[in-house]
């Protein structure tokens, strides 16, 4: 694997491949990668010829300069799991390099952008990834572009965003993956102390109460939510926001008719947290019948 940090280098390096007609996938990341990322980097390496893997702690998107600072970086182990999971490329620019001086664009998504996350963290958020992820596609020009469902509704904006600007590209989501525990496996969570590691089980815990409330029937999105925030309350911890919501459109649902989005987040001390499932209705558990009376003849 090699590591470029110039946007010509990539260039110069992807413009042979390209000339082959060899496929290029690229894994966008902002590093401290854990298996989450590699499993995006392994998908990329069995269905790609050439994979990149993208390495920037993008501060366009940090709302909070806080975050930003403590936001963990750790290239030197990161290039070495990137090689292991299969990248060819790891493509580590600079601040300077992705915003030299003078720049003035962003590219924005409206509608899907102005709920959960884009609401709790404000709209510069999204024009943050946006513009970033609009420039990673037009520096690597890739043929497939992996995210991760864990943020459910950046895959949702980016998919809205490569439709709207015709970008020719393919984007592909793959599931989150998680701890032994249940505990979606997060950059942030480097951020956690022993005991906020405990608390942040809040949040699987939340979305399995929920699920196993829709496995039973349940479809009123208030009852859902319900089960979903006294699970929370029980390890103390309170969410940001805990909606269930369209998938496509992110309006929320009053009642899970089809499939539904169910995404919260908290803050765990020092750390923001996000997670999501999908619930699907399941047919209400049949009423129970009277017992059928002895007719005595
Ligand atoms: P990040 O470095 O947090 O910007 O994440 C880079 C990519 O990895 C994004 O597409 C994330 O959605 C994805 N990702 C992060 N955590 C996970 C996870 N636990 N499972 C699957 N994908 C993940």
């Amino acid at each position: 694997m090699r590591t470029v940090r110039a946007v010509a280098e990539l260039r110069s390096a992807l413009a042979p491949e390209r000339r082959h007609e060899r496929t290029i996938g690229l894994v966008p990341t902002m590093g401290a990668l854990h298996d989450g990322h590699l499993s995006l980097i392994r998908r990329a390496r069995a269905h790609c010829d050439v994979v990149v893997v993208s390495l920037f702690v993008n501060p366009a998107q940090f709302n909070e300069r806080s975050d930003l600072e403590r936001y963990p970086r750790q290239e030197e182990r990161d290039a070495a799991l990137a090689a292991e999971a299969g990248a060819d490329l790891l493509f580590a620019p600079s601040a300077e390099e992705v915003y030299p001086s003078g720049f003035a664009t962003a590219v924005e998504v409206l509608g899907v952008t102005e709920r959960l996350e884009g609401a709790a963290r404000g709209a510069e958020h999204f024009r943050g990834v946006t513009t970033v992820v609009t420039k990673l596609l037009c520096m690597a020009m890739p043929d497939v572009a992996y995210f991760g469902q864990k943020d459910a509704q950046q895959v949702v904006v980016i998919r809205r965003l490569v439709e709207d600007l015709n970008l020719p590209v393919r984007i592909e989501a793959r599931p989150t993956v998680r701890e032994a525990d249940g505990l979606a496996m997060s950059s942030r969570n480097l951020l956690l102390s022993t005991e906020e590691r405990s608390h942040a089980l809040a949040l699987p815990a939340a979305l399995n109460a929920a699920r196993d409330r829709a496995a039973a029937g349940e479809r009123s999105a208030a009852v859902l939510l319900d089960a979903a925030s006294e699970q929370m309350r029980a390890f103390g911890v309170e969410p940001e926001y805990l909606a269930l919501v369209d998938p496509d459109t992110l309006e929320p649902l009053e009642e899970l008719a089809s499939e539904g989005l169910l995404a919260l987040a908290a803050r765990i001390g020092e750390a923001r947290l996000i997670d999501n499932t999908m619930l699907e209705p399941t047919p209400a558990s049949i009423p129970r019948q009277p017992h059928p009376r002895k007719v005595i003849a």
